[in-house]
């Protein structure tokens, strides 16, 4: 052990995680008919457990329907869950009601995918951004106006956007306002659920660059959920990949990138375009074949239909995930 694994080691210890989600398992009830009792799930998340620290980013990754989007929706208890636990700034959060979660709720936030679903079309984004200002007692009342303007100049829009509604601004200038709307809660916790994911590139890069100011400028820390690996490569202190409702693999994000250990990580990597063209000639294993159904995933590892590595102990038993920095669920880690 290295002398920085050793302080790292002990920074841990001292410090307490943000964000805690021990062993969580979000499953939906399949129903087969009108008088039917059947016990089956989709287990969108199966047993997922992460730490969140302070000033961190975890970024999300996996394909469609990995189970990564419901996992912000439960840790923001806009899902529930069928068992294990959510610690949020050491409160048990996990069977909070509706009134309990009302003042958690301002201290965790999220943003969409499609902030138009979010805003009310009707609504100047002057009273957009207000109104949770006011219902939730965060300013004087004398202070709303130039919170607002200072949001505003936060997100990178000018005043003038105050008395516009959300169908005049572009997607990119529709997204800083949803920001706006999240920070002006002033949340430790923000999920971001896939936010630059329908965005032009050249927008994408904005939007980011924006998430990473406001993040050092106001101490937040974001759970980054996105399908493009180049995103949360930017974004993020640390990433997790998700397959079928499980993490499979999470890391510090140059450690993943340089070296992934889990052949599922190596193929999305590969997937990824190449900026050094002296490396985009190079063949590489592609990924194959659609991702199982999280209502009958394959006994043993997960991932076995799919991985050019299977061995048969591989279709027998499920690989538990390691406990190490860079923690692995395979029976066979990449050298
Ligand atoms: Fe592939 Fe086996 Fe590792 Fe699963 S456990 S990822 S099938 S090598």
């Amino acid at each position: 052990m290295t002398v920085l694994d050793l302080a790292d080691k002990r920074s841990t210890k001292i410090k307490q995680p943000l964000l805690e989600v021990d062993s969580l398992k979000t499953y939906y009830p399949i129903r087969s008919g009108l008088f039917s009792k059947s016990k089956s799930y989709i287990k969108a998340v199966d047993d997922v457990s992460l730490s969140l620290y302070e000033g961190e980013t975890i970024g999300l990754v996996g394909e469609s329907g990995c189970g990564k989007s419901t996992i912000g929706r439960s840790i923001i208890r806009l899902e529930d869950s069928f068992s294990g636990r959510i610690l949020f700034q050491n409160e048990d959060i996990t069977h909070y009601s509706q009134r309990q979660l009302k003042p958690v709720r301002t201290r965790m936030q999220m943003i969409f995918q499609d902030p138009y679903a979010s805003l009310n079309p009707k609504m100047r984004i002057y009273d957009a951004l207000a109104e949770p200002l006011i219902i939730h007692k965060l300013v004087n009342p004398s202070e709303v106006e130039r919170e607002v303007d200072h949001l505003l100049h936060l997100v990178g829009l000018s005043r003038t956007a105050r008395d516009r509604y959300p169908h005049e601004f572009s997607g990119g200038q529709r997204q800083r306002i949803g920001i706006a709307r999240a920070i002006s809660f002033k949340p430790k916790l923000i999920v971001c659920d896939e936010p630059v994911s329908a965005l032009d590139v050249s927008i994408q890069a904005q939007i980011l660059n924006l998430l990473q100011d406001l993040q050092d400028e106001l101490k937040l820390t974001y759970l980054f959920i996105a399908h493009g690996i180049g995103a949360v490569k930017q974004i993020s202190t640390k990433v997790a990949v998700m397959y079928v409702g499980k993490i499979v693999e999470i890391a510090p994000t140059d450690q993943l990138f340089r070296k992934p250990k889990h052949p599922y990580t190596q193929l999305l990597l590969n997937a990824y375009p190449q900026p050094d063209p002296t490396l985009r000639s190079k063949k590489k294993l592609l990924i194959q074949g659609d991702v199982p159904s999280p209502a009958n995933p394959p006994q043993g590892c997960r991932f076995h239909t799919r991985c050019p590595y299977v061995q048969e102990r591989c279709r027998r038993e499920e690989p538990d995930i390691s406990k190490d920095q860079h923690a692995v669920a395979c029976h066979f880690p990449l050298a």
